[in-house]
């Protein structure tokens, strides 16, 4: 649990998966990328699906809800879904927490592995919200696209996840950046998708930045060019990296990365070259699941 002033911000494990490792680095040769991650003998690197869980001013605020509520077996088998350290339902209830206590949920994007628990199927078979007391955000841009997927992006945006929602007037579209409430602010950080959020948490002068797919894999925030294969305007990644860079260092924010099994969060600072760095959080300074 990392504590920002009087916010809690606790790791939730929403799943594990395996993904092909050319997916995951993209252009990336693996002669580079492979001295810091090991691909299994079928180049699979696994990815984990994490979420926050913030406990602010009395609020519970959910960003991201990871996978499993409504996956077909077949893709459950392919991507080998585990829950290693439970589901999030799990995570939820080892804080106390249960479905109906969540006020808020913050869609950083509508990628499945992202928002596939936003909804689940209930006894008689239709599609309810899994929180139904929350309401739930995503950027404007980013509904637009997911309900209107190309050939590429078609495998991702699952509708079942996000238009029921939408319908039902639980979820609310957002126009650029917004503060939720004084010090969680969400902010867009396109490339991954082009209404790509982020959530900033403050309290003076200390900073926790949930990267999300900025950087899918903690070395894609201290490599400028390195990232996913997924990254639907991968220079754009490159520039809005470029940006927050030196933000992070000046701020020694605590980065959570959403899919590093081995960096949950790092600091990024200025090495001895004057370049970035990642210095990585141990458990006992907050990156380990609640
Ligand atoms: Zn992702």
């Amino acid at each position: 649990m990392f504590q920002i002033g009087d916010f809690e911000v606790h790791l939730l494990s929403g799943g594990q998966i395996m993904v092909d490792a050319g997916g995951a680095f993209g252009l990336v040769p693996r002669v580079l990328w492979s001295r810091y991650y090991t691909p299994t003998e079928d180049h699979l690197l696994p990815m984990c699906l994490n979420c926050l869980l913030v406990k602010a001013n009395g609020k519970n605020i959910l960003i991201d809800t990871g996978m499993g509520s409504k996956l077909p077996p077949k893709y459950i088998e392919q991507s080998q879904l585990t829950y290693p350290y439970g589901t999030l339902f799990d995570g939820l209830a080892r804080l106390g927490l249960s479905v109906e206590d969540i006020d808020l949920v913050i869609d950083t994007h509508l990628h499945a592995d992202h928002c596939e628990n936003n909804t689940r199927f209930d006894d008689e078979g239709h599609v309810v919200a899994t929180f139904p007391n929350a309401e739930y955000v995503v950027q404007r841009r980013e509904y637009e696209d997911a309900i209107k997927p190309n050939e590429r992006t078609r495998a991702t945006y699952v509708p079942l996840n996000y238009t029921p929602l939408y319908e039902s007037g639980q979820l609310r579209l957002l126009e650029g950046d917004t503060e939720f409430l004084e010090g969680i602010k969400g902010v867009v950080t396109p490339g991954h998708t082009p209404g790509h959020m982020s959530v900033l948490i403050s309290n003076q002068e200390q900073h926790l930045f949930f990267i999300c797919d900025l950087a899918t894999y903690a070395i894609q925030l201290e490599r400028l060019g390195w990232m996913t294969a997924y990254d639907v305007e991968p220079l754009v990644t490159l520039e809005t990296k470029r940006r927050w860079q030196p933000w992070l260092i000046e701020h020694q924010a605590i980065v959570v990365f959403p899919h590093d099994t081995q960096t949950l969060a790092a600091r990024l600072i200025e090495n001895q070259d004057g370049k970035p760095q990642l210095a990585p959080l141990g458990a006992d300074e907050g990156a380990v699941y609640s």
